[in-house]
């Protein structure tokens, strides 16, 4: 039986690039370890998405008309494994117990993903970075984090962004942007608000998994929100 908290982050990959965009960085690395090390201080049972943005995306490398889009998925999904890895050692530096579970075998690399095996390293206080997606094309690890989150019981999915959460319209763009602190999955799927991509919104909705989105680079703000200071956030639920 379950009795911590337990929740999953999603981190998009080019959270890890800093301002270039590309590649990654140790002090962001550093950052998240942690952020994350706060958490399982304070006995937060944590896993975590990670995305491959910083590297690649199978739309984009697909653009040219040479990559076939299948082929371009199959190099994002190993884009996530590279960040997943990142993420591990990075952890690891910060002494927590680690695991990478990737959902397309790679054994000389990590674990494959065992929803049971996830469940039992989160219950003995491991965080589980899940890479690789889901396995397949045409999904997002946007997708994946709501989909593992329902998998292993998770109270809910932090997407964790540059922004403190969500506005109604492009905050950069209109001066009356105003601040969503809660809204639907419906709202969710609007296209000038587009928290995650439809598919990913539909499985939350089904499941009524709350998504919190927040400002990951404030310093104790996944830990602030986990133990329910909803001031800093917006929150996607029913
Ligand atoms: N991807 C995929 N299937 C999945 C998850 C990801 O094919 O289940 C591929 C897809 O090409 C995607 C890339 O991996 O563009 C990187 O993931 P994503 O774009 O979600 O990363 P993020 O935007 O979070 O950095």
């Amino acid at each position: 039986m379950q009795s911590r908290k337990r929740v999953l982050v999603k981190f998009s990959g080019e959270a890890l690039a800093g301002e270039t965009g590309f590649g990654i960085e140790d002090s962001i690395l550093k950052f998240i370890a942690c952020e994350i090390k706060e958490l399982i201080l304070n006995d937060i049972e944590v896993g975590i998405v990670i995305g491959g943005g910083n590297i690649m995306r199978g739309a984009l490398a697909a653009k040219g008309g040479l990559i076939k889009r299948t082929s371009g998925d199959h190099m994002g999904m190993l884009a996530t494994v590279i960040n997943a890895i990142a993420i591990q050692e990075a952890l690891e530096s910060y002494g927590l117990d680690v695991r990478v579970q990737s959902a397309i075998q790679m054994e000389a690399f990590c674990e494959t993903y065992i929803m049971r095996r996830a469940q039992r390293h989160l219950e003995k206080g491991r965080v589980v970075i899940f890479a690789a997606g889901t396995g397949n094309p045409y999904f997002t690890t946007d997708t994946t984090a709501i989909l593992r989150a329902v998998e292993i019981d998770a109270q809910m999915v932090i997407k964790a962004t540059k922004v403190n959460g969500v506005y109604d319209k492009d905050p950069k763009k209109f001066d009356d942007a105003v601040f969503l602190s809660t809204l639907s999955y419906d709202d969710a799927m609007k296209d000038s608000i587009k928290v995650m991509d439809d598919t990913a919104i539909a499985l939350a909705k089904d499941n009524a998994l709350p998504i919190v989105v927040c400002n990951m680079f404030e310093s104790g703000n996944l830990l602030k929100i986990i133990q329910g200071d909803t001031s800093l956030c917006s929150i996607v639920k029913n």
